[in-house]
């Protein structure tokens, strides 16, 4: 199995639903799976996480779940074969369910003709058809001229980069996926078209009071989440940088600066971001990836990515597996060079309720990286320390102990951090000789490797991480 520290997150779909598939995923290096609540109805999604929660079970694995909420996506209706759109043409948006042809079109947002004003410009289909709104009736019709045309197909998503959208962050569907995303506890959630800290905090609120385990993804993909972004990271367990929407929604040659931006401002706070989206595109099709997104995995890799992902490659492609094994390959290539860092010493400066933890975490870091330690071990049930270890990016593996099975896997996606599950805490002396011996049974260490231990003392009160320790493997 694959040791890269950068996480893989594969997207699930047609292609990637057969547990003997999923388990040639896992052996190729993927660490998180998706469930896309876009394309995936509650059954399929149900037999999903069961499948990913035997494969665990069976193989002693931690691979985690990240469920994607659609949010605010808006689409068009179904529209018939062969419709195409000139530049010229004028196309009316209406909210009357019916079958679209190249004048006119069900638009499913009913808000729409209140939302926009005239000027405004309206993307379908990843932004491949662009057009500029000539009126609206405030009600339920829109009239655009097509600047860019092309062919308009049944479904499509529509974006609407200069519109203030009235949609609420969490739709009734986004809601009623959420009962089964919180049912399962799976680790991670993902929050689409975040416009605001408070979108986030809504979604958290909704977790804490299920009392559910999972961690909230801000997925960024408008303007207005780039403008609120220190915000949102502060809100947030987690970062994607989704470029899909995103390079839509804001230009294009903008994206690979955001995305930098963004990894740097979440190394600085702690927090685990995602690099998303056409990644290894041409794969859905080839056996091979093109240069280009060989230099775009190597170099979002070098950037700081805890993780990159897969979407369509691996939900509709016809090589998942070698689409994995690709992407490990690269990964570990650019990881040996020894160039992946963050950007940033980040020690921290305020003397806040996590100064003395966070120094610790800190400074394990810097030491582990001195004395050239192989492993940096830590005790941890919030998987904070994991999380803040992580940030500062040590060359060394950094392996979490854990009583808390949730956290075992949610640390999957977190760069470098591997998790074992462990809940004896009775003495100091006792729980370090023990987890010494775990990481070299598994191989982590061998005898000689010098190892950085970092805990909570005395270690039955579970209290602040106050306590570093070296020592050599026997
Ligand atoms: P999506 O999100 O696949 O759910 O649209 C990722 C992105 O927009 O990049
Ligand atoms: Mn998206």
């Amino acid at each position: 199995m694959s040791i890269n520290k950068t996480k893989i997150i594969a997207t699930l779909g047609p292609a990637t639903s057969s547990k003997e598939t999923l388990l040639k995923l896992v052996n190729a290096g993927v660490n998180v799976f998706r469930i896309n609540f876009s394309h995936s109805n509650h059954d399929d999604a149900e037999a999903l996480i069961k499948i990913i929660r035997d494969l665990n079970n069976e193989h002693g694995l931690n691979i985690a779940l990240l469920a994607d909420l659609q949010g605010p996506k808006l689409r068009i209706g179904e529209v018939e074969e062969g419709a195409i759109l000139e530049p010229g043409d004028v196309l009316k948006f209406t909210n009357k369910d019916q079958l679209g042809n190249a004048k006119q079109v069900f638009m499913t947002y009913s808000q729409f003709a209140a939302d926009v004003t005239v000027g405004e410009r309206i993307l379908i289909d990843d932004g491949k058809i662009l057009l500029e709104i000539l009126s609206t009736n405030g009600i339920d019709e829109v009239e655009a001229t097509v600047i860019q045309g092309g062919p308009l197909k049944s479904k499509k998503g529509v974006n609407l980069p200069n519109t203030k959208i009235s949609l609420p962050c969490l739709t009734p569907k986004d809601l009623a996926d959420l009962q089964v995303a919180i049912k399962h506890e799976v680790e991670w959630i993902g929050l689409s078209f975040v416009r605001s800290a408070a979108d986030v905090a809504e979604l958290k609120a909704i977790i804490k009071e299920h009392n559910a385990p999972c961690q909230v993804i801000s997925k960024i993909e408008k303007p207005e989440a780039v403008v609120e972004i220190d915000r949102i990271i502060e809100e947030t367990a987690a970062i994607m940088v989704a470029r899909g929407d995103l390079g839509v929604e804001v230009p294009m040659q903008s994206v690979p600066l955001i995305q930098k931006m963004i990894v740097d401002k979440c190394h600085k706070k702690g927090r685990p971001v995602v690099i998303a989206t056409q990644m290894m595109e041409s794969m859905i099709e080839n056996m091979t990836p093109t240069r280009a997104e060989v230099n775009d995995v190597a170099n979002s890799v070098l950037d700081g990515a805890d993780a990159v992902m897969l979407s369509g490659e691996t939900s509709v492609g016809k090589h998942p597996v070698e689409v994995i094994k690709a992407m490990s390959k690269i990964i570990s290539y650019v990881e040996e060079s020894g160039q992946v860092s963050t950007k940033h010493e980040n020690p921290p400066t305020h003397r806040d309720e996590r100064f003395i933890t966070d120094s610790i975490c800190y400074n394990a870091s810097k030491i582990a990286d001195q004395i050239g330690a192989k492993a940096i071990l830590t005790m941890t049930f919030s998987g904070y320390t994991g999380f803040k270890i992580s940030s500062h990016r040590p060359r060394t593996n950094i392996v979490v102990f854990t009583a808390n099975r949730s956290i075992l896997n949610t640390v999957s996606l977190v760069w470098g951090v591997r998790g074992y599950f462990y809940d004896k805490m009775e003495s100091t002396d006792n729980t370090f000789a023990e987890i010494k011996q775990i990481v070299k049974d598994r191989g982590i260490v061998k005898s000689g490797d010098l190892i950085v231990k970092i805990a909570s003392m005395p270690i039955e009160a579970q209290g602040t991480t106050n306590m570093l320790k070296i020592s050599q493997i026997d």
